[in-house]
C-alpha cells in the first residue's frame, strides 16, 4: 500500500511537467557576488534550441523588505527558472524589476514575476516602455520564438509600467537603487542600475565581458561614453549585460573594443578606404576579442555601422 501511494503521487508530481511540453529550463546556480546581490550568469551563445533562449545575466538584490530582480531573462520560463534560485535564497517576495533595455532577452521573463508576485513594479527607461508598445515587444516575443524553434512558446510581454528618470534613487527598506539613463548607447533605451550600498552596478549591454554585442540599435559614441561613466564611478562590483561578473576588469576591456574599433575606422575612413578594404586591419588590432562569443559574426557589420555614424557625424 505504501508502495502503491508512493507510485501514486510520483504520477501526480509528475504530471504538470509532461503537460508543459518539456520546455522548462534547467537550473543554472545563483552566484553570490557582494552582502545582498546574486547573479544567474546565463550562456553567451545567441538563443537557440538548446538554451532555450537564455542568455542574459539576471541579478537579485535581497533587501530588509522584499526582493529586487534586474533583467529577469528571455522567457516565461527563464523567469521562473530565476524565480526558483531566488527561493533557494529568501523566501521574500519579490516587489521590483527593472529592465535594462529594449532587448527581449533581458526582460521577457517578467510575465513570470508578475504571475508569482502581481503586485511587483516593473521599471525601465521612458523609451523603452515606448517602444515596447510600439511593436518592439511582439518582435522580440516572435524572434526568441523562431530562434529558439518553439521553446520559448507561451510566452507573453508583461511590458514596465514605471518609467524611470535619470539620477533618480528608489530606496527599497535598507537599499538605494540608483538610475543612470542614456539617450542612446546601446540602445535608445539604456538604464544602469547602482546598487549603492554594495558599491555594485549591472550595466545592461552597455558593457559586455566575453561576448560581443550586436550594434544594430547603438551609437558608438553614445556607447562609449556610457561605458565610460560605469568606469568612473569605479566600484568594486560590476554585472555586465553578458558574459562573467567582477571588478572593472570585466568592463574595461569592451570599452576599449568600442574605442579601438571606432577610432580604427575612423582613421581608415579618412584615408579613403571602404569598409571591405579596411576589415583586415581593423580585425588585427581587435586581436585580443577574437575569442569572444559573437566576435565574427558582428565584427563586419560594426565597421559598416560605424562608418555610417562616422559620416553622420560630419553633418552634425
Ligand atoms: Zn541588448
Amino acid at each position: 500500500m505504501k508502495f502503491l501511494n508512493a507510485a501514486f503521487s510520483a504520477c501526480l508530481l509528475l504530471t504538470p511537467l509532461a503537460v508543459r511540453g518539456g520546455d522548462a529550463l534547467p537550473d543554472y546556480p545563483a552566484e553570490k557576488l557582494s552582502d545582498r546581490v546574486w547573479v544567474i550568469h546565463g550562456p553567451t551563445q545567441l538563443p537557440n534550441p538548446d538554451n532555450k533562449g537564455f542568455m542574459n545575466n539576471p541579478a537579485f538584490v535581497v533587501t530588509k523588505a522584499g526582493v529586487v530582480v534586474i533583467d529577469p531573462g528571455s522567457t516565461l520560463e527563464t523567469g521562473r527558472m530565476v524565480l526558483r534560485q531566488i527561493g533557494k535564497v529568501t523566501d521574500k517576495p519579490v516587489t521590483h524589476v527593472f529592465a535594462s533595455h529594449i532587448h527581449g532577452d533581458h526582460w521577457l521573463g517578467n510575465q513570470a514575476v508578475r504571475e508569482a508576485y502581481p503586485a511587483a513594479r516593473f521599471y525601465a527607461h521612458p523609451v523603452m516602455i515606448e517602444m515596447a508598445h510600439a511593436g518592439q515587444a511582439d518582435s522580440w516575443i516572435n524572434m526568441m520564438e523562431q530562434l529558439t524553434e518553439g521553446a520559448s512558446k507561451g510566452t507573453a510581454a508583461v511590458i514596465p509600467d514605471q518609467a524611470l528618470q535619470d539620477g533618480q534613487e528608489i530606496v527599497v527598506d535598507d537599499v538605494t537603487f540608483r538610475i543612470y539613463l542614456s539617450d542612446w548607447a546601446h540602445t535608445k533605451t539604456d538604464a544602469m542600475i547602482e546598487v549603492v550600498e554594495e558599491s555594485l552596478l549591472a550595466t545592461g549591454d552597455n558593457a559586455l565581458y566575453t561576448r560581443i554585442g550586436r550594434m544594430d540599435d547603438a551609437s558608438f559614441r553614445g556607447n562609449i561614453e556610457a561605458c565610460n561613466q560605469a568606469l568612473a564611478l569605479n566600484l568594486k562590483y560590476y554585472i555586465p549585460g553578458h558574459g562573467p561578473s567582477g571588478g572593472t576588469g570585466v568592463i574595461e576591456p569592451y570599452c576599449d573594443y568600442l574605442k579601438t574599433l571606432y577610432a580604427t575606422v575612423s582613421g581608415l575612413y579618412a584615408e579613403g578606404l571602404s569598409d571591405f578594404e579596411m576589415k583586415d586591419t581593423v580585425v588585427e588590432k581587435l586581436a585580443a576579442y577574437q575569442e569572444w562569443s559573437g566576435f565574427s559574426d558582428e565584427v563586419g557589420k560594426h565597421i559598416s555601422l560605424a562608418l555610417l555614424e562616422i559620416e553622420r557625424a560630419e553633418f552634425e
